[in-house]
């Protein structure tokens, strides 16, 4: 998705753009999410909000709701729109501490000025009839919140992309950038040498094997997804999230219910995995969640589940801009947008507006990129500090 919207956004400024894709579109965690668009970036909203105003006088909010917003005249744009459903969201706290931690990142997010509140019961019972009211203790009620069909969305960009005059070909590896005279100058890839005046890796997970001095603070993490089979009612219409968002689930237009997380009970949590085969251990804490929150969901039936990667940056926030050699040293023409720390939908849409401006004009011109200035993830390692937020309780 976040190759998708930059490649629409260069072709809309009258470029021309090629997107290589070693697979198919939505091949990687884009065809893989459960399809929430969350403003507030679940537990990672904290740190990542510090990090922000430390570059500059920009919210963490000016890019994430900018996103929705464009997803949702997406919706109306593409062909076929997106399936864009703005609902609203509700993070659900099940026990003590997520209780605390629910009631205090909306008042950290209400004060970053996101529409953000806690609801009592007699809302939350409106909100999301059926649901096991007592089984929770608070909820976070984020109205500007949806959900939306990701394959949709990539496969509408790059549909976009080729009616503007770009090229997208799969089933095409890229296996190094090519440099000459001090810049980038093309890739090599499994079909032959492309030339190009700019590259930008848009590979997620995959990303260090194309930039090894990435590698260090950029951690692949294997999620499981299963879906139900239809449900002939419905579960309310917010997509849901719980456990610092660790745990979500949305209800489909066509009535199967998507449920994602519990990476923590994965064989090593699923940290540093590059394999997608489902471990047999997750799709019944999952069918448990949705037993415990949605009682009617009892005997419903999981069809399928699948897995995907997850790339978490050592720091939490992504990195987007000019990608530097390894010694820090620019490298012209070369570019990398990656790392959405399981944040898709509010990172890839504004992210690609960016980064298209910045390869376009030199310089971005809707918002600043220097809070996602991939300099700070180059010739030093980060502990991470994703994994209490990982964790959660
Ligand atoms: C299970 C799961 C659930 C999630 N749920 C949500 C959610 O509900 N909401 C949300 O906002 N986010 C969610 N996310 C996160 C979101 O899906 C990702 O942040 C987002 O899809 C990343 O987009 P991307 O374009 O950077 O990467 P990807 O979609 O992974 O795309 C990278 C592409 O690069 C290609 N590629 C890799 N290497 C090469 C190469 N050498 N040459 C050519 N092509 C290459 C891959 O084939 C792939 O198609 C979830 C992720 C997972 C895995």
């Amino acid at each position: 998705m976040l190759g998708a919207s930059a490649a629409y956004h260069l072709a809309l400024a009258g470029m021309r753009p090629l997107v290589i894709e070693a697979n198919a579109p939505a091949w990687g965690a884009s065809g893989r999410n459960a399809g929430m668009a969350l403003a507030g970036l679940g537990g990672h909203f904290d740190r990542v909000t510090r990090l922000v105003h430390a570059s500059g006088t920009r919210s963490i909010l000016d890019y994430t709701t900018r996103s929705l917003d464009m997803l949702e005249a997406w919706d109306a744009e593409l062909p076929g729109g997106i399936e864009w459903d703005r609902f609203g969201s509700l993070d659900l706290a099940v026990d003590d501490v997520e209780e605390a931690h629910v009631r205090s990142m909306a008042a950290l997010q209400a004060d970053a000025g996101l529409e953000v509140r806690v609801v009592d019961r007699t809302e939350l019972a409106e909100l999301a009839p059926g649901l096991a009211i007592d089984q929770v203790r608070a909820a976070k009620w984020t109205p500007g919140d949806a959900k939306l069909n990701p394959f949709r969305l990539c496969y509408g960009l790059l549909e976009r992309v080729r009616v503007l005059g770009g090229t997208v070909v799969t089933g095409v590896r890229v296996d190094r950038l090519l440099a000459g005279g001090g810049r980038v100058t093309g890739v090599a890839t499994s079909h032959g040498e492309v030339a190009s005046g700019s590259v930008l890796l848009a590979t997620n997970a995959w990303t260090p094997s194309l930039a090894p001095h990435l590698a260090a603070n950029l951690t692949p993490i294997r999620e499981t997804v299963c879906v139900t089979e239809m449900l002939p009612f419905s579960i309310g219409a917010p997509g849901f999230e719980t456990n610092q968002c660790n745990e979500y689930w949305r209800q489909m237009r066509s009535g199967e219910v998507v449920i994602g997380g519990f990476a923590v009970a994965d064989e090593g949590m699923g940290i540093g995995s590059y394999s997608t085969r489902v471990r047999s251990s997750i799709p019944p804490l999952l069918a448990r969640l949705l037993e415990r929150l949605h009682p009617a969901l009892s005997d419903a039936r999981i069809i399928r589940c699948w897995a995907g990667l997850l790339d978490f940056a050592s720091l939490e926030i992504p990195m987007a801009g000019p990608l530097p050699a390894e010694d820090g040293t620019p490298l012209p023409g070369a570019y990398v947008a990656a790392g959405l720390t399981g944040h898709g939908h509010p990172y890839a849409p504004v992210l690609g507006l960016l980064m298209a401006e910045l390869i376009v004009s030199g310089a971005p011109s809707t918002l600043p990129l220097a809070p996602f200035d991939p300099g700070r993830y180059i010739g030093v390692v980060h502990a991470p500090t994703w994994l209490e937020p990982f964790l959660g309780s």
